[in-house]
This record gives C-alpha cells, structure tokens and sequence, in this order.
C-alpha cells in the first residue's frame, strides 16, 4: 500500500444477481474485501450494466435501485439499495473527464452527461449490499461509452486516479469471462477455455501487461470466447488504469462459475 496513491481501487466478478440475496462465497468475499480496506468517502462505480453513447454520471441525490434483469424470485425485484448519490462528486468527475474529452472533440466524441434520473443498476448494488450493507456510502455510477474503443476506456479511466487520494473507492463491476450463449448454470465450475483465458488475464494483471489486456482481441481464440461483447470486459480496465508504479493486485473469489461466468476479483492497492 503506497499512501501516496490514496484508497485501493477495486474490481469484483459479479456474476448471477442472486449472488446479492444468496449467503454464499463470492457474497461473503465482497463483505470481507469491505472490512479490510479504509472505509471510502464515496464509490464511484463502472459497471457493465450501463452502457451509453457519449460518456454519462448518475447524478440524482436518491438514485432508485434498478432492477435490471428478468426471470429471477420476487426477493430480488424486492431488494431496495437506499444510498446516497454525490451530485458533488459526479460534477467533480465530469470535470476529470471533460478535460479528456476537449482533447477528444475532433474525434466526435459526445459531452460527459449528468443522469439526474438514472439509478443504481444491480452490476453496482448486488456487490454494494454485500459491502455496505447499511447503504450509507455515497454512490456514483459512471456509464461504459459503447462508441468508444478499449484504449479510450483505458485513457479516460487513468484520468480518474486522483479520486483515489480523496477518499473514493473506484469499484470495477463485471466478469472477466462472461458468455450467456454457452452458460450452464447447473455447472460449479469452468469450461476449458473460461479457465484459461481467466488465468492468462490474472497472469497479465500481476505482470501489469496492461497493453495486452487492452488489446484482449489479441489475446487469440480463448479470449474471443470469454469475451463475446465488451461491456463485462471493460470494467476491468478502469481498475488496471488507476494502478500506482509500485501497486500490485491482490485476488480473492478467484473462480469460474457455470462454465463460462469468472467471479475472479481483486484490489489493487
Ligand atoms: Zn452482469
């Protein structure tokens, strides 16, 4: 831990929603991984489940909880996250961002947006209710700009380092390896490939082969597979990008579940 870089950043393999109501590993891992680092002054939050053209804050004083996703028990369209937004500190990380995107105009990328209307999507508060569970952190999501390429994710996060020294948690929230199209979910553990592109990606993060993992593509078939669309991907990257010269990563809930879903997680601190 060097103080200089401020609080750890974070990222966590969400998986299935029903890991926010189920007393299991990962849930516990999450709440673990709360007691064991300083107690943020706010989170500021890139989950997969927000994804946007042009770059977008939440920025309600009350975001509402969405529940973004079909098909599971009443006890999870039940679940309520209360936190507090930060308008303060969504103005402050527009402000970090907007200075990228001046240098960005001529590539026609899109003003950063305050959502005064947008809530917390379950990428953010599944993990949060397991961490904070009195919901009394401030929480600002920041959207994934599906216009842009990985590199421009990677550019834009490195701007957000700085918050780190203020007290704000940069939570990360997606999967390393996340494919619905072949998902088991009766299946403990990994396909073949999951398991590897999992290991090749934790491989790279110690070695802090951050080129590499912005160019996943490049990373062959395995990486093609885990995958398939960006959105749980990216997340990761705006963790790598806040890592200080002399920080490592640190890995807990490091599995792969129903055969293509990695729940692997880590700080970097
Ligand atoms: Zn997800």
């Amino acid at each position: 831990m060097t103080a200089a870089a401020g609080l750890p950043a974070l990222f966590v393999g969400h998986g299935s929603p029903m890991n926010a109501v189920e007393d299991n590993e990962f849930r516990r891992g999450w709440a673990d991984v709360a007691r064991r680092i300083p107690r943020p002054e706010a989170v500021l939050c890139v989950s997969a489940h927000w994804e946007t053209n042009g770059v977008s804050l939440t920025a309600a004083e009350r975001p509402a909880t969405i529940h973004d996703f079909f098909g599971f028990p009443d006890e999870l369209f039940a679940v309520r996250y209360p936190a507090p937004g930060s308008p303060a500190l969504a103005r402050t990380v527009a402000g970090l961002i907007g200075r990228l995107e001046a240098g960005h105009a001529a590539a026609g990328l899109t003003e950063t947006g305050l959502d005064g209307e947008r809530g917390l999507d379950h990428g953010a508060w599944s993990v949060l209710l397991a961490m904070y569970p009195d919901a009394d952190v401030p929480v600002v999501q920041l959207s994934l700009d599906t216009t842009r390429p990985a590199s421009a994710h990677y550019a834009l996060a490195r701007r957000l380092a700085p918050l780190r020294r203020e007290g704000v948690l940069i939570l990360g929230s997606g999967d390393i390896v996340h494919n619905l199209r072949v998902i088991d979910y009766h299946r403990p553990d990994g396909y073949d490939w999951a398991i590897r592109f999992n290991d090749e990606a934790r491989r790279r993060i110690l070695a802090r082969d951050h080129d590499a993992l912005v160019d996943y593509p490049g990373l062959g078939h395995d990486a093609r597979l885990a995958v398939p669309t960006p959105e749980h991907y990216l997340p990761l990257l705006y963790v790598l990008a806040v890592q200080g010269a002399q920080e490592a990563a640190a890995f807990f809930n490091d599995r792969v579940v129903m055969g293509s879903v990695s729940m692997t997680s880590f700080t970097i601190q």
